[in-house]
């Protein structure tokens, strides 16, 4: 696998991974915030392999003897956590609420599972395979959060000012995005896709409409979404409009007394976004919106969810090859 094998500068002290791959699922961004001898890591990566290669891209960024001193979790998804175990000692921040609700994401062995055991040539087997099977689950265990917070929280790296906002219910139950001010500068988690269609487990989706605008309310120059290139507040606005025009969509739907899947379905043969890649998460978004217009009070099941996007892609994309990471791509043109 073909993963950058450097950091990218994207502000004074802000350095991004970005694997910059579209078309799949689980190579998300990471930053590392640099100042004297402290360093802190916004996200870490799916698996040991990844997590390896972005500790020797940053390695040549550090002063002697510096370690990574805090993590920040955006939100609670594995690929934006599993790596924490490779920071042993470092202080692991994130919302209390993703902290609350860590027992409804698949843990590594679950994922090791899913892409191993299942039936290879039923969908969810096949999707698993096709967008997870590359990582290795195999042995990972997870490291939860040392340290939660409520609304927002300031802290200092070396001497750069970081402020975490929480942002959820977006894209999970305890979403934050990551504000530096001096930099004005945006991580912005999950709540921001680009390229692809965005997935979101809890919605409803006007909750990921006002993270964004809360992410523009900081009048930011450079936002690194949680998966895709780094840009700024116009790409944000542009994503916005999609999730608005989505979210009428789906309104629209189920006013008209369609089900969901019947709604998904219309969106997606009128080839809504079609630029955009793994169409298929239309069905998520649409399934998790149904949740909220019907009141649904129970958590999310994210491999029932899953599951249905699997059945569609099976159907509609079973030949077209994997997408892999480019080589050495690190930003967007
Ligand atoms: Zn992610």
């Amino acid at each position: 696998m073909t993963l950058p094998k450097e950091l990218t500068r994207i502000a004074a002290g802000l350095h991004a991974w970005t694997p910059q791959i579209s078309g799949t699922w689980g190579f998300a961004n990471c930053l590392l915030v640099s100042s004297g001898h402290d360093a802190a890591l916004i996200d870490t990566p799916y698996d040991e392999p990844m997590t390896r290669a972005l500790i020797s891209a940053a390695a040549p960024l550090l002063a002697d003897g510096t370690r990574v001193s805090t993590i920040v979790n955006t939100h609670s998804n594995g690929d934006h956590t599993f790596g924490n175990r490779f920071f042993p000692g470092a202080d692991i921040i994130t919302t209390q609420s993703s902290a609350d609700h860590l027992c409804n994401e698949p843990t590594p062995e679950q994922m090791h599972h899913l892409t191993t055991e299942t039936a290879a040539d039923q969908p969810l087997g096949w999707y698993m395979r096709r967008h997870f099977g590359r990582f290795e689950y195999d042995g990972d265990e997870l490291l939860p959060p040392t340290r939660t917070f409520t609304g927002r929280h300031r802290f200092n790296v070396g001497m750069t000012e970081v402020e975490l906002i929480e942002v959820g219910p977006a894209h999970t139950a305890g979403d934050l995005i990551v504000h530096f001010p001096e930099q004005r500068t945006v991580c912005t988690g999950d709540v921001v896709f680009l390229d692809d269609h965005p997935v979101h487990w809890q919605g409803p989706l006007a909750g990921v409409s006002k993270a964004c605008e809360t992410i523009l309310s900081l009048d930011p120059e450079t936002i690194l979404p949680g998966h895709g290139p780094v840009v700024g507040p116009s790409e944000v606005r542009a994503y916005l409009d999609y999730l608005q025009e989505l979210e009428g969509r789906i309104h629209a739907g189920h006013r008209a007394g369609r089900s969901a899947e019947a709604t998904a379905a219309e969106i997606l043969s009128s080839g809504f976004h079609g630029h955009l890649g793994l169409p298929e998460r239309i069905i998520i978004l649409t399934a998790v919106e149904y949740r909220h217009l019907n009141d649904d009070p129970t958590d999310p099941d994210l491999i029932a969810l899953a599951d249905q996007a699997a059945r569609w892609a099976f159907e509609h994309n079973r030949d077209a090859p994997v997408p892999a990471p480019r080589q050495g791509a690190v930003l967007h043109p």
